[in-house]
């Protein structure tokens, strides 16, 4: 047999390839419905509308006194507004009775401002004197110190939008307006295979020639930290009809299938005539212009995304940081950004090493942040080392992209670190 080569499509190509079929043909997985501890990190279903105001009522935001404004305009320390003080505001229930003209409530923070009343003075700036009379020292304007009904959310507002993933604030935002329980996506379920006669368990002592399963391991991590279910379906001998087996088996309770290791095209590489035999339309993409990362296989078996990363560490974590998130997050629902990847946060960083790069590849070089206190930026620290390390990958907190069009990067740039552990 001759050798073969890899052909290879550009990330950019690779990624318009994937994004399209991700939106042509994967649906999101289905919706449950959940109480709101259930709910963080899980993806809206649909958009929450509020049924009603927040807060309910007018509200102070200070301990003193609730008052007409009017009465205090042009009190000062010199001259004081006096006003009668009428009976406290009760917490958690409204006043008994309208604010008098003249008159001061009671009042303290959170506590309903009583009808007629449309501003709070706080207590610093009032002085109670011996004949029962209270002294204003400064003027409060219309709606000072007062939220008022409706000022955090308005009934009919769509507080949270469809495809949005919740945060602790959301949780909080959903229990002011009412929402306890909500529809979200059912995390999708990711199976994860590993391949390679070389491979073994972690509970295993290696054999010589022997190494531990590292990718499933990390790779689990990734599914889980990105809100999905990860199924870890142990390790595959570099055996076509095995793999063929496995795989099938794997992906029949799953939403997408991750397989490592195996995907290039040597005499031992099977994953992608495997992958190929899983459903229509099957492979898309086999080869990216990029490192780590070049044998990478994007494919699709029946409305399911299926992966096939490089089996050397770095590389399969680069590639499903970069192919297989957006893959989960389309899965969970999550509407990707008009076809670009996503957009995942990033620090802006001075480079302090030079990076190389081939013309026509992207390069993805983990690197260190360093904060530098006296130029008051971030510093970028390359993390050197063969794509086969994970170490590299663990002294890292981002990637620095090296676009195809560059031939590098130059020390002293200013570059984009693309934070590690976002979804
Ligand atoms: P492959 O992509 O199968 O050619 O593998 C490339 C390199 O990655 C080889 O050195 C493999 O031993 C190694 N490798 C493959 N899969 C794993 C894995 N799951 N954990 C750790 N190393 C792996
Ligand atoms: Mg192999």
């Amino acid at each position: 047999m001759g050798f073969r080569f890899l052909p290879v499509a550009t990330v950019a190509s690779a990624m318009a390839t994937w994004q399209g079929a991700l939106r042509g043909r994967v649906g999101p997985v289905d919706a449950v419905e959940v109480g709101l501890a259930a709910a963080l990190g899980r993806v809206l279903a649909f958009a929450v509308t509020a049924a009603e105001d927040v807060p309910g009522f007018d509200r102070s935001t200070v301990d003193g006194y609730a008052v007409r404004a009017a009465d205090t305009f042009g009190a000062s320390e010199a001259l004081p507004a006096y006003f009668d003080v009428t009976g406290a505001v009760p917490m958690g229930a409204a006043a008994p009775r309208p604010l008098p003209v003249g008159a001061a409530a009671p009042i303290a923070t959170g506590g309903m401002l009583p009808p007629g009343a449309d501003a709070a003075v706080m207590a610093e700036y009032c002085e109670l004197l011996p004949d029962g009379q209270l002294a204003v020292n400064r003027p409060a304007g219309p709606g000072e110190n007062v939220i008022s009904r409706g000022e955090d959310v308005r009934a009919g507002d769509a507080v949270l939008r469809a495809g949005h993933a919740v945060r602790p604030q959301d949780l909080g935002v959903l229990a002011a307006v009412g929402a306890g329980r909500v529809v979200v996506r059912r995390r999708p379920r990711v199976a994860i295979l590993s391949t390679g006669d070389e491979l073994v368990g972690v509970e295993a002592r290696p054999g010589p020639g022997q190494v531990r399963d590292i990718n499933a391991h990390a790779l689990v991590g990734m599914v889980e930290q990105a809100g999905g279910e990860a199924l870890p379906g142990g390790i595959v001998p570099d055996d076509p009809e095995q793999l063929a087996r496995r795989a099938a088996a794997a992906l029949a309770g799953a939403d997408m299938l991750i397989i490592s290791g195996g995907s290039s095209i040597g005499s031992r590489d099977y994953v992608g005539q495997a992958i190929d035999s899983l459903g229509e339309p099957g492979v898309l993409v086999h080869g990216i212009a990029m490192r780590p990362g070049k044998p990478t296989v994007l494919a699709l078996a029946d409305g399911r995304p299926v992966l096939g990363l490089p089996g050397h560490p770095a590389s399969a974590l680069v590639v499903f940081w970069l192919f297989g998130l957006p893959a989960l997050a389309h899965l969970a629902g999550v509407p990707a950004g008009g076809g670009a990847p996503r957009v995942q946060p990033a620090v802006r960083a001075r480079l302090v090493r030079n990076l190389a790069s081939a013309p026509g590849r992207e390069d993805y070089y983990r690197a260190a942040l360093i904060w530098d206190e006296p130029a008051g930026e971030w510093r970028a620290e390359p993390v050197f080392g063969k794509s086969g390390l994970v170490s590299t990958l663990v002294r890292g907190d981002g990637l620095v992209r090296v676009p195809a069009e560059e031939d590098g990067l130059a020390a002293g740039e200013m570059v984009e670190v693309v934070l590690f552990g976002w979804r």
